[in-house]
């Protein structure tokens, strides 16, 4: 049970603007407020509602449910993308990521490389290596393990956060194990987490439309309630913005939050907007009615209702800044979200895509984001246990990372789909 006293002259607006707006809406944002779990035709009135007050009363209940939840800290990463290939046997109507074997813009990098970036952001302060790819078409099933053990052995204190659903799927059959044995042998090579990518929307009628191949919805949701069983612990994430209706992204969060209800093993939930410029389904018309992603108002919605839906049970709301760019950043910090994702150094699938905001950001650019809107810069590792919190008697303070100035020293997305260097041939080990 919130308490409405919480906040003084905010609540006394919020009050005000509850009694002004549809009594529909405003009866399910009161059940939010009393603590109550709301339900998945409740939040579908919310995604629905276009009225800019009930916006406004939906964007307030969000942000004082997360202050409430959260407080006023605002939790960011050090880490490092490595999307080591391209190649991939599937086509995703989303992704202008991937690359079939045989197109010249493929790459794959070696387990060396891998290491040696790993190496780099440790270096540079990173606690956390985030590594997803394509899926290759003769793929050795013991490369994900390996990849882990060598970044294990060379840096043990790094956290390895890789592998979505799809991925471990993939992995468990080109290696011939089952995916509990597959998912014990990542563990034991020192696997931390498992991002919850491949989710996009978790509506089998949607996924058929948008990427038929992809890991079907039972797949999805039983590899990653096996990996929370096993004590490996993930994300979720939505991606939304080109066909799915308000219902689908309802069911979607009430999906997430049955799971969670039955594992706890999610630690934060991250919506994901569609970037559509590069994206074959919108720029070749292969999917009919496709949106050019989401709407400003629709972006906001989406992190509002999820704090709104999941604040009982997950308690962390990632804005990407990657696809929102930092002014949206700003907003969504204020309407229910509090993380700001990670430094990401090499982010490589959204601006393959067409997002222009950049591959990565420093920490203290950050830290100079979440001070500007009044709220506390907290570095976190990726279970979201404190490491640094800055309440204003380290404003100067730098890590390794700030004081890169030249971040061409990391390579960009679109130098290495054209190096020759690590252009990918089947001949490679593990390809
Ligand atoms: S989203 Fe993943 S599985 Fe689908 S085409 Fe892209 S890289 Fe391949």
């Amino acid at each position: 049970m919130i308490d409405r006293s919480i906040g003084g002259a905010i609540d006394s607006a919020l009050d005000r603007m509850l009694h002004s707006i549809d009594p529909v809406i405003a009866g399910v944002l009161n059940r939010a407020i009393d603590g109550k779990d709301v339900e998945v035709e409740e939040a579908c009135e919310l995604f629905e509602c276009s009225r800019e007050d009930e916006v406004d009363a939906m964007v307030m209940v969000a942000d004082m449910l997360r202050r409430t939840r959260v407080g006023d800290h605002v939790t960011y990463v050090v880490n490092r993308n490595i999307n080591f290939t391209n190649v991939c046997i599937k086509r995703c109507g989303f992704c202008a990521f991937s690359r079939d074997f045989r197109e010249d813009e493929g790459y794959l990098l070696p387990v060396e490389e891998i290491v040696r970036r790993a190496e780099e952001a440790y270096r540079l302060g990173a606690t956390e290596v985030c590594i997803q790819a394509g899926l290759m078409p003769r793929m050795d099933g013991m490369l994900y393990i390996d990849i882990c053990r060598a970044i294990k052995r060379a840096i043990p204190d790094m956290h390895i956060h890789a592998f979505s659903p799809e991925e471990i799927k993939y992995g468990a059959l080109r290696a011939g194990m089952s995916v509990e044995e597959y998912l014990k042998a990542l563990k034991d090579a020192g696997l931390g987490s498992i991002p919850g990518t491949a989710a996009e929307i978790l509506v089998q009628e949607v996924r058929d439309t948008i990427s038929p191949g992809r890991i079907k919805v039972r797949d999805w949701v039983s590899i990653v309630k096996m990996a929370h069983r096993l004590g490996i612990p993930s994300t979720s994430t939505i991606m939304y913005g080109h066909v799915e209706s308000s219902m689908h992204k309802a069911m979607h969060l009430a999906l997430i939050r049955d799971i969670q209800r039955e594992t706890h093993g999610f630690t934060e939930f991250v919506p994901l907007s569609f970037v559509y410029r590069e994206a074959p389904m919108y720029r070749y018309g292969l999917v009919k009615g496709v949106r050019a992603g989401p709407s400003r108002d629709e972006v906001l919605k989406m992190h509002s209702i999820a704090r709104i839906m999941l604040n009982n049970h997950i308690p962390n709301i990632q804005v990407s800044w990657v696809k929102e760019g930092l002014d949206m950043c700003r907003v969504l910090l204020n309407a229910g979200a509090n993380d700001m994702g990670g430094t990401l150094i090499n982010e490589s699938i959204s601006t393959a895509a067409g997002a222009m905001n950049g591959q990565m950001l420093r920490p203290r650019e950050i830290r100079a984001l979440i001070r500007g809107i009044g709220r506390v810069p907290v570095q976190r590792d990726t279970l979201y246990r404190r490491l640094r919190v800055f309440d204003g008697k380290e404003e100067h303070h730098q890590d390794p990372l700030d004081t890169v100035e030249d971040t061409s020293i990391f390579g960009s997305y679109h130098e290495l789909i054209r190096l020759d260097r690590f252009k990918y041939k089947r001949s490679h080990p593990y390809s």
